[in-house]
């Protein structure tokens, strides 16, 4: 098993191999200059992150960027995350490339830590800022219930049949005038 002391950012194994990449930062190295920001940026694929989700499948890898600041025992980071992946409209079923940008901020004491592991807040942010109802576009207009047609494509010949719920209103509306 790989430990916490090991002081590597990254370690690649032949691209077959490559199953969990360590995302560290020297903590000695951020003690050494307080209240000074310092910057950081890796790639990695979403597999050695064990980002595997169904129905997704990414486009490029994992693009992370990082700050960190030490002030009293504390490091503050801060992240970016940035990727394109492939998913599934949840309105017209269609696959769409989303653009994933997510973000993270954690404070973190590190008096007795020699390096910060950052790869679980980069798993935690990836979860939490993915949509759980992806939609290509907002005015995505999703697929037809009653021929399945999809409606950002086609217009199909039942569509005329839908019963507008608002209008229904509104027709009740003026009929009571
Ligand atoms: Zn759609
Ligand atoms: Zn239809």
């Amino acid at each position: 098993m790989l430990t916490k002391k090991l002081m590597v950012c990254i370690i690649k194994l032949s691209a077959s191999e490559v199953r969990i990449i360590l995302v560290h930062i020297s903590v000695d190295q951020l003690i050494n200059k307080p209240g000074e920001q310092q910057e950081y940026t890796f790639t990695m694929s979403a597999g050695s992150l064990d980002l595997i989700e169904e129905g997704v499948e990414f486009a490029e890898p994992l693009s992370l960027w990082l700050t960190a600041i030490y002030n009293n025992g504390k490091v503050l980071l801060k992240g970016t995350l940035r990727t394109k992946v492939n998913l599934e409209c949840s309105r017209c079923l269609q696959s769409f490339c989303y653009p994933f940008d997510g973000s993270f901020e954690e404070e973190i004491e590190v008096e007795d830590k020699a390096v910060l592991e950052v790869a679980d807040l980069v798993r935690e942010a990836f979860y939490t800022d993915f949509p759980l109802k992806p939609l290509c576009h907002i005015f995505c207009k999703g697929l037809c219930a009653a021929c399945g047609a999809n409606l950002n494509e086609q217009q199909c010949d039942c569509r005329s049949d839908h019963v507008d719920y608002r209008m229904l209103v509104l027709k009740k509306l003026l009929d009571q005038d």
